[in-house]
């Protein structure tokens, strides 16, 4: 007998993951078994902002649901293009913020960095989808300035890391930015927001956590998870390594219609985090972004969902439920 000897493979998985996600509609409702009487729309929506969907996340996704709220989250449909008033490109200002391209400083003490523009996952309300992400990305282009502007700001005491999605950088890229940013004294946390570990798991890499954990600057990691059933097995045996190093995780979520917006799923949500190690951080009312307005939530209900849940759980898995508002000094609390 002749065995096979598989060649050794260079590329982490979750790059192999990253290249391999579902980017062709025809491709993702054929696999998730829906109505092919859904594609011309979805087809239309995709030219707009293409679909994205990694493989994993894909699978978790119920099959023969079109009402899936796993599913609602990336697949494009006909509702995206149609008009509504109020919803507009950059809701929440952030092309006016921008100091350099690619760095965002909207609040006191903390600078954002756009570290990548890309992303494993396209998310359909994402209010990044009109984003000019080729312009703004720090690391790709003067990424030397941002860090001389770092230096300069004394007050600044938290990197944070987003995009687009800075998981989507190697580890190698990813180490030389964060020991650039070690060697700036007045820094003293760093914190990563990002969805990719939701999407592909495999992303945790050992190499992921000796370079949050390995240096000065204590590490925050923010994931963003709308749903219990996102957290996969895969995931929370992925985040033992990081939690048991000392990385605090949080959890954002965005309230959205059909997805997350009643008491029982949002409570659960919270249960399902902590038994991960993670603590729910915000919940987000969603950025008025042209082509999301079928996910959002009426402040009202809001209000209400969120009485509801501080009866149902302990006060520390509470999410704070916030709203972005252009110029405000800091995310504002729904009341
Ligand atoms: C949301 C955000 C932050 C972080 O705000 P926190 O309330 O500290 O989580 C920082 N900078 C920008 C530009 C932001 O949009
Ligand atoms: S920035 Fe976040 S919410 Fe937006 S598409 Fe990327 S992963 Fe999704």
């Amino acid at each position: 007998m002749i065995h096979r000897i598989e060649p050794v493979c260079q590329t982490p998985l979750w790059q192999q993951s990253l290249a391999n996600a579902f980017s062709d509609v025809d491709a993702f409702i054929e696999f998730l078994h829906l109505d092919k009487a859904i594609l011309p729309a979805a087809r239309t929506a995709a030219e707009l902002f293409g679909l994205r969907v990694p493989r994993e996340f894909a699978e978790l996704i119920r099959k023969g649901d079109p009402s899936d709220p796993l599913l609602r989250q990336v697949l494009p449909i006909g509702a995206e293009n149609l008009p509504a008033p109020g919803f507009v490109r950059d809701p929440v200002g952030d092309l006016d913020q921008s100091i350099i391209p690619g760095v965002l400083s909207k609040y006191q003490g903390r600078l954002l960095l756009i570290a990548n523009g890309s992303c494993a996952v396209n998310c359909r309300y994402c209010f990044r989808r009109h984003y000019p992400y080729q312009e703004a990305t720090a690391y790709r282009q003067r990424w030397q300035e941002a860090l001389d502007h770092i230096h300069q700001a004394e007050k600044i005491d938290e990197i944070i890391l987003s995009g687009g999605d800075p998981l989507t950088l190697g580890d190698g890229k990813l180490t030389e930015l964060v020991s650039q940013l070690e060697t700036i004294p007045h820094l003293k946390r760093l914190r990563i927001h990002t969805r990719l570990p939701v999407v592909i798991p495999s992303r945790l890499t050992p190499e992921l956590t000796r370079l949050l954990t390995g240096g000065r600057l204590q590490p925050v990691l923010v994931l963003h998870i709308n749903h219990a059933r996102e957290i996969s097995p895969e995931l929370s045996s992925g985040l033992i390594p990081l939690k048991q190093a000392g990385v605090t995780l949080l959890n954002q979520s965005v309230l959205l219609k059909g997805v997350n917006d009643s008491t029982a799923t949002l409570s659960a949500l919270s249960l399902a985090l902590f038994d991960a190690g993670i603590l729910p951080y915000y919940l987000h009312l969603l950025d008025r972004v042209a082509g999301a307005a079928h996910f959002e939530v009426g402040i009202g209900h809001a209000r209400q969902l969120q009485e509801e849940l501080r009866a149902y759980l302990p006060g520390y898995l509470m999410p704070r439920m916030v709203r972005e508002e252009a110029g405000a000094p800091a995310k504002q609390p729904v009341f």
